[in-house]
């Protein structure tokens, strides 16, 4: 079979009219004000009492105002506990392993419990770095490790506060809260 070789042009040439740029600021310029009109006259209109099909867009005033999260958001990681309390992690360093942005630090020791292999002596990830792809959950082999704390509000004054630390990481658990206006958002 012949190979070809199909070129790919990447950068298409502007049109005159892109070239002088005055049309393409005065489509943007339409285009914003469509909406700004469009959703004042809903509003209006919604406001004096006239059902519309379609309600007016909305601003979410963050931070007093949160938008529920979605189920499947992936947010700050925590580590799981076993029925008596001692921290599911293995140590076996799956999720170190994996890490794109090898941003999971961890120290292994042997386990007490002969049945276990061994454990996390440390184990800190620098959410500064994470990009929060998921990975290392999907890699845990004893789902030891999970993102959907409901904490996404992550932000601090120093690099330095962005390591989160096994005590941390074992004290965060799953809070259903955020998620839970979701729909309610969705709806309105
Ligand atoms: S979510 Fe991705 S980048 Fe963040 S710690 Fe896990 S594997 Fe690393
Ligand atoms: S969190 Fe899971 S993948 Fe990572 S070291 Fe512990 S057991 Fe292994």
């Amino acid at each position: 079979m012949a190979i070809t070789v199909k070129k790919i042009e990447f950068r298409r040439k502007l049109t005159f009219l892109e070239r002088i740029w005055l049309p393409e600021i005065l489509r943007g310029l339409w285009i914003t004000n469509r909406h700004f009109v469009v959703n004042l006259s809903l509003h209006i209109l919604n406001a004096v009492g006239i059902k519309t099909r379609r309600k007016g867009a909305v601003t979410i005033q963050y931070p007093e105002q949160h938008r529920g999260y979605h189920w499947r958001l992936r947010t700050a990681h925590y580590l799981t506990r076993r029925e008596g309390g001692g921290p599911r992690c293995v140590g076996c360093m799956m999720c170190e392993t994996i890490c794109p942005a090898k941003c999971i630090y961890i120290v292994a020791k042997e386990h007490p419990d002969p049945e276990t292999e061994k454990q996390a002596a440390s184990f800190t990830i620098d959410m500064g770095k994470c990009v929060y792809c998921g990975l290392c959950v999907e890699a845990c082999p004893e789902d030891a490790i999970r993102m959907d704390s409901g904490h996404l509000e992550i932000s601090c004054y120093s690099r330095q506060e962005m390591m989160y630390p096994i005590d941390r990481l074992l004290a965060t658990e799953h809070d259903p809260a955020p998620y839970k206006d979701y729909k309610r958002f969705l709806q309105e």
